[in-house]
């Protein structure tokens, strides 16, 4: 079963998705996750994409297909996968349903997470992360602990390079732009789910667990 979900920065796509994967009982696949790690192990992938990374734009299409490829190529999700950030372009979703296609395989559902710009900004001005498990915290919300160890894997807790107000302001422009299209696409093969991301995470859970049936 293949999964997609699908939102803007910050809407809580990685929240829901800890809770999805629990749920279902397939791997998580971020493709942020993945550049993030590759980045701080200085791998060629990982240095490629940080350049775009840092700016908020895409990372090349070609890039993110071939590890998407890989990634789903491995054991583990032979049953299928949670894609968090993936895709990000139509050019991007064309790609993944080739490969599928190979495969006799389809995208069961794209689950969109809406929320609007403004409690978007708010969001991930004052987020901030582990750098080891991706649990998270906002400073106003739900602030972390005062030692920035996270309490659940002891990782350090951090504020993405990419969550400075310039670089969140071009993250969400990209959205409108280059991934807000994919809404309509997966609307016409009759998978969208689009669910409010506006509220507590458990109500949210609930509303996605109602929408996937
Ligand atoms: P995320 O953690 O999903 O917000 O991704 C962080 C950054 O990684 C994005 O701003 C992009 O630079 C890059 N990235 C992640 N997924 C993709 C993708 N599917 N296509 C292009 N770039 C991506």
């Amino acid at each position: 079963m293949i999964v997609i979900l699908l939102g803007p920065p910050g809407a809580g796509k990685g929240t829901q998705a800890a809770a999805l994967v629990k749920r279902y009982g397939i791997p998580h696949v971020s493709t942020g996750d993945i550049f993030r790690a590759n980045l701080a192990e200085k791998t060629p992938l990982g240095l490629e994409a940080k350049g775009y990374m840092e700016k908020g734009a895409l990372v090349p299409d070609d890039l993110v297909v071939r590890l998407i490829g890989d990634r789903l190529s491995q054991s583990d999700a032979a049953k299928g996968a949670l894609l968090d950030g993936f895709p990000r372009t139509t050019a991007q979703a064309q790609a993944l349903e080739a490969f599928l296609d190979k495969e006799s395989k389809k995208v069961a559902a794209c689950l969109l997470l809406e929320v609007d710009d403004q409690e978007l900004l708010k969001r991930l001005t004052g987020r901030r992360v582990c750098r080891s498990c991706g649990s998270g915290w906002h400073v106003a919300f739900s602030p972390p602990p005062s030692d920035l160890v996270c309490p659940k894997c002891r990782g350090e807790i951090y504020q993405r390079t990419d969550d400075s107000q310039e670089t969140i302001k071009n993250r969400l422009k990209v959205y409108h732009e280059q991934t807000s299209p994919l809404i309509d696409w997966y609307k016409a093969k009759g998978i969208l789910k689009a669910v409010n991301g506006l509220g507590e995470p458990s109500q949210i859970e609930a509303a996605i667990a109602k929408a996937l049936g």
